[in-house]
């Protein structure tokens, strides 16, 4: 329930800031060309689990999500050493969910099935498009077929839980290119059990937003963008839960555990290069370099290089802006009283009261949630609340 409860269980979050190329659109903390450097990475990222387990060891963890980068270049036997590492240094729950990203280029049935013996028990692939055009002007190296034959060796190897992650709003994309990649993954011989849908923010400094401003590459505009977003609303609508704005489940039971820990402004510990971390009531950063990361953990220095305190208003606000993002849950205005000591009403009641007569917000008794209206400016809504 939105938000958590003080002291509910952590998130683990395990940054793999490696990737084979950079992609043009990317801005995440990734670097290509550094894969030498992985060994160390994978005994200090191992070596700050252990530190970070002794401070914190007493909470209960019940995620463990390694992203990236490209998560999937580390062997598997490194993926398996870093979730034991987890066990030893935190109380993990038995059913722990323990997600990793991969890209259909670094992966087959053998590294899937060392995935699942070594503790990973959810994948998420980076299909982005399944169309040819797309996939280059993502700057993708794997084919269409390639992420097709991953999701078939992720079951081959027995993971049952398996997400997908296709972005929309690239340059050139058409509705009916959007609809073919929709139709092919609902027409697959095997359904994912979840789908995250991203539409494409060309952000600043990228080679992609470079090509833009110079006109190379046309983005979609926002109401085509607004189509194709309906468009996959309406096709998923039968067979998966639209439950988070940009994420999809076959039932509520396959919702993203760790990503709800976010959501409901929860806690989580932020471990390898660049990660943030969002423990009572603090904000941590890492060393963003992978070798300025390993060589603090190698001296015996904590990684960090920020640490924030964060204000109760600050809290009160990203509570609002993440938990409005859960289209069903939505914020309950009791835990959100249990949580922070005061309200909804009492901080938020003209704000909310003026959204709800605009018709982007609906309230009930213990609930305030985006209306259709509002879920399509989502982004808009909950920045009206920091
Ligand atoms: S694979 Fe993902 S993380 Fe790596 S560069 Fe491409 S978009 Fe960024």
């Amino acid at each position: 329930m939105a938000p958590s409860p003080p002291g509910a269980p952590l998130g683990l979050y395990l940054h793999v800031p490696f990737c084979s190329h950079v992609c043009p659109y990317c801005d995440f903390n990734t670097y290509g060309g550094q894969e030498a450097l992985i060994p160390r990475y994978v005994a200090a990222l191992e070596r700050e689990i252990g530190s970070r387990g002794a401070e914190l060891g007493e909470r209960r963890a019940e995620t463990i999500f390694f992203g990236g980068g490209t998560p999937s270049l580390l062997p598997a036997a490194a993926i398996g050493r870093l979730v034991s590492a987890c066990r030893v240094a935190f109380d993990l729950a038995p059913d722990a969910e323990v997600t990793l990203e991969a890209n259909p280029t670094s992966v087959d049935e053998r590294y899937f099935t060392a995935l699942l013996e070594g503790g990973v028990n959810r994948l998420s692939l980076g299909v982005q498009t399944l169309q040819r055009r797309g996939l280059r002007v993502l700057g993708r190296r794997h084919e269409a077929v390639d992420a097709l034959a991953a999701l078939a060796a992720a079951r081959a190897a027995g993971f049952t839980n398996v997400s997908l992650d296709l972005i929309f709003g690239w340059p050139g994309q058409t509705l009916a290119a959007w609809e073919d990649d929709l139709v092919t993954v609902l027409g697959g011989t095997t359904l994912p059990e979840h789908l995250s849908l991203y539409n494409l923010i060309v952000e600043p400094g990228t080679p992609m937003a470079d090509a833009v401003a110079r006109g190379i590459l046309v983005v979609p505009d926002d109401d085509t963008a607004a189509d194709l977003y309906e468009t996959a609303m309406a096709r998923l609508a039968d067979t998966y839960v639209h439950y988070e704005v940009a994420n999809w489940a076959r039932d509520p039971s396959l919702m993203s555990r760790h990503n709800l820990i976010y959501w409901r402004n929860g806690d989580y510990a932020g471990l390898g290069a660049g990660a943030h971390g969002h423990v009572a009531g603090r904000r941590t950063m890492n060393h963003l370099l992978p070798a300025t990361y390993v060589t603090a953990v190698e001296a015996g220095d904590a990684p960090i290089s920020n640490v924030e305190a964060i204000t109760p208003e600050t809290a009160t606000g990203e509570t609002m802006m993440l938990g409005l993002r859960l289209l069903r849950e939505g914020i309950s205005e009791r835990a959100f009283a249990a949580r922070h000591g005061q309200t909804l009403e009492a901080i938020y009641g003209p704000i909310i009261a003026e959204l709800t007569e605009l018709g982007l917000l609906e309230r009930s008794p213990d609930r305030v949630c985006l209306t259709r209206r509002g879920l399509m400016l989502a982004n808009d809504v909950c920045a009206r609340f920091v």
